[in-house]
């Protein structure tokens, strides 16, 4: 749908490869970006950033603000993201949730949320929620790498378990902003039985719900969605309550996990000596499945496929040179890739980097 709009609006660009929107093939680039989802990498942010081992303790203990700060400095290696710690008081208290913003390049005044609360309930909180922390930060670290029209924050919240806290202040700060929707996720690692995911949110979400859910059937490989109606308690509630679309991802039988709010919801879970209390394959799956959404719902393509064929190659390189020299708006906007206004010599550099092989030269 996007790409048709688009190749619309541009029309048919006549270059020495022939007519751009007669040959470019109409492929979405949703599949060439969900896969840019890698287990192995999300295993990496959720074990090595966010302390999820016995002992460890990101609820009012050392590894909160570690985890925090951990979060910052991986969302600060992301190109094109803006991070911040961003304040706010609890009980007599400055708390921060960690926040990412990757400015949409065609609607930045529409923004989306995808979040997850860092905190724990004084415990290693490996599957609550180190789980859904390390989603966001794979979903962050995959769609920063591409061109997004509208805008997204990546969101790691804090104190959701003395009451959604952290959701609660970020809804409040942005009242005057026109927050689309939010996603989010809360225990999504552990395995109780079937392999599937509850999806919460109320008749306001629907939209967004049957996306999700959509989006887990298309790219979950082999993991199901089942829709679960209305829920007041995960960080979801602070969008909705104030009227803003959103749902939560939760394992399907989170009750069926004994371990969660305890000591033992580790990593090396002393009751799972095979070291698999966690199944890695279901939060990434479930990545694959945000990663979608996003891409299906609103707007993203890869930086310098001009043409949306899901390739970086001459039919390209023809729009790059129409647009050298120009202001990055309509067809040239994939090309400012370093956002200073003008196509230059570094956004060929970019190209150059971007490119994929001779593919459509027609
Ligand atoms: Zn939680």
């Amino acid at each position: 749908m996007r790409a048709s709009e688009s190749m619309l609006q541009r029309g048919c660009w006549v270059t020495v490869w022939g007519c751009l929107a007669a040959v470019a093939t109409a492929t979405p680039p949703a599949e060439v970006i969900v896969d840019g989802v890698d287990q192995a990498i999300y295993t990496h942010l959720h074990q090595d950033l966010l302390y999820p081992y016995m002992g460890d303790n990101r609820g009012f203990g050392p590894e909160h603000d570690l985890a925090r700060d951990n979060i910052f400095n991986e969302f600060s290696t992301m190109p094109h993201l803006a991070v911040e710690l961003d304040p706010f008081q609890y009980n007599g208290n400055t708390y921060h949730n960690v926040l990412a913003t990757q400015t949409g390049t065609d609607f930045p005044d529409d923004i989306y949320v995808v979040g997850a609360h860092f905190d724990s309930v004084n415990n290693p909180g490996a599957d609550d929620n180190g789980t859904g922390t390390a989603l966001v930060m794979e979903v962050a670290r995959v769609l920063s790498q591409h061109r997004s029209s509208r805008t997204i924050i990546y969101a790691a919240f804090d104190r959701e378990e003395q009451g959604l806290r952290g959701s609660a202040a970020f809804v409040a700060d942005h009242t005057n902003d026109n927050i689309i929707a939010a996603f989010t996720a809360d225990m999504i690692g552990h395995d109780s039985g079937p392999y599937a995911m509850n999806i919460y949110g109320s008749s306001l979400s629907t939209a967004y719900i049957n996306g999700i859910s959509d989006a887990i059937s298309t790219y979950g490989q082999g993991l199901a969605p089942f829709l679960a109606g209305s829920a007041s308690f995960s960080d979801h509630w602070s969008f909705e309550s104030h009227g803003i679309p959103a749902f939560v991802v939760i394992e399907r039988c989170f009750q069926c996990n004994p371990h969660y709010h305890t000591p033992n919801d580790a990593v090396d879970n002393p009751f799972f000596p095979d070291g698999d209390y966690l199944d890695y394959s279901m939060p990434s799956n479930l990545a694959r499945a945000f990663v979608g959404l996003m891409v299906d719902e609103i707007g993203i393509s890869l930086w310098h496929d001009n043409d949306d064929d899901a390739d970086v190659d001459k039919a390209d390189f023809a729009i790059l040179q129409r647009c050298f020299g120009a202001d990055p708006t309509g067809g040239c906007v994939a090309f400012d890739e370093n956002r200073d206004g003008v196509i230059d010599v570094h956004d060929y550099d970019n190209y150059l980097d971007a490119y994929t092989g001779p593919g459509d030269e027609g």
